[in-house]
């Protein structure tokens, strides 16, 4: 803990040391980078810093009536803009999840890495990592304590959507009574929470809808019922109107069937690669699986970007998926 003070205390000095930052989060953004994302940008404006929040990816139409998500920037917005010196990283595991941000950032950059995935290689030059966090949100909210700064209803908000998100609706195992006491705290400080969970738990694109009914559709069981996949092709998307921001939460479909222990989403990138998310119950830790493939994540939330066709991704992935779930099981 007094370890995590002191590491706490760096990162306001390196705050507090400069004026002008860029907020990044990883492509494909979730409510944890997008809630991360927004918090940092509110506390650096608190604290009277310049601060430019980018994304590789569009923000999910879900997370865009949250306070400052209009002023999340494209890259291409960026394009003429000065390169930055100093920036905080929030939710990014590794350099390349940032996507192409990182061309906006020296190579001398001073770089705050404020992170939970327990795969998180320390790219940073100041770090905030806590795997035992339930989303880069709590290190958030226990960082901003520990300024004693006053809280505001649109900090405690994006705090707040972190936590919502990443527990995904206060149910995975990521649930702790840390958690529920910070997002009680939350409350305090005028969070809506039916508002928040309306938007980013109960809303659907029809894009989104369109992308599940054709994910569903391919929906495969492993002989003892214990993996289920499901594909989504460049076709699909292009057919169904729908982004990436449309992604989130098919996969666990796969994962919620009865008996299934690992759910995993295939889907075709441009690059001709496959795109592999995976979601398991109980048992496997997929942050080992999606590692082999040279990704990483959670135990229970990882993914990973294989080259190969079809058939060879989808047969190299259920292989490794298996002994994984042979060696749980022996
Ligand atoms: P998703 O399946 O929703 O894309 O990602 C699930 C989890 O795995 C998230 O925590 C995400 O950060 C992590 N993840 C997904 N893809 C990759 C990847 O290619 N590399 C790494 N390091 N983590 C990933
Ligand atoms: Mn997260």
């Amino acid at each position: 803990m007094s370890r995590m003070n002191d590491s706490f205390r760096e990162a306001t000095r390196f705050v507090l040391e400069g004026d002008r930052f860029l907020v990044v989060s990883h492509v494909d953004p979730d409510g944890d980078a997008i809630g991360s994302t927004l918090a940092v940008g509110h506390l650096l404006h608190l604290l009277g810093k310049r601060a430019v929040m980018v994304n590789a990816s569009p923000v999910p139409a879900k997370y865009g009536k949250l306070p400052g998500a209009e002023e999340i920037v494209k890259l291409q917005e960026l394009r003429d803009a000065s390169p930055f010196d100093r920036v905080i990283a929030v939710d990014v595991a590794d350099v390349e999840r940032m996507g192409d941000c990182r061309s906006l950032i020296t190579s001398d950059a001073l770089l705050l890495n404020i992170d939970h995935h327990r795969t998180n290689n320390r790219f940073g030059t100041h770090h905030l990592i806590n795997p035992d966090a339930a989303a880069t949100a709590e290190i958030l909210y226990d960082w901003i304590e520990s300024m004693e700064i006053q809280w505001t209803k649109e900090l405690a908000t994006c705090v707040y959507t972190g936590l919502l998100t990443d527990t995904g609706g206060f149910r995975y195992s990521n649930t702790t009574p840390s958690v529920m006491k910070r997002a009680a705290r939350l409350l305090e400080f005028g969070v809506d929470a039916p508002w928040i969970a309306e938007q980013v738990l109960e809303t659907l694109t029809i894009g989104q809808l369109n992308l599940l009914r054709r994910g569903l559709s391919t929906l495969r069981l492993s002989e003892d019922g214990r993996i289920a996949w499901m594909w989504l092709t460049l076709q699909d998307f292009s057919e169904s109107g729908a982004g990436e921001g449309d992604l989130d939460g098919i996969v666990n479909y796969a994962r919620n069937v009865i008996g299934v222990e690992v759910g995993i989403l295939f889907r075709q990138l441009k690059s001709g690669a496959v795109k592999v998310s995976l979601r398991s119950r109980r048992r496997v830790d997929v942050s080992e699986v999606a590692g082999f493939f040279g990704g990483g994540g959670h135990a229970r939330a990882a993914g990973c970007t294989v080259a190969g066709t079809r058939d060879e991704v989808e047969r190299r992935v259920l292989l490794r998926v298996s002994e994984a779930l042979e060696r749980m099981d022996p």
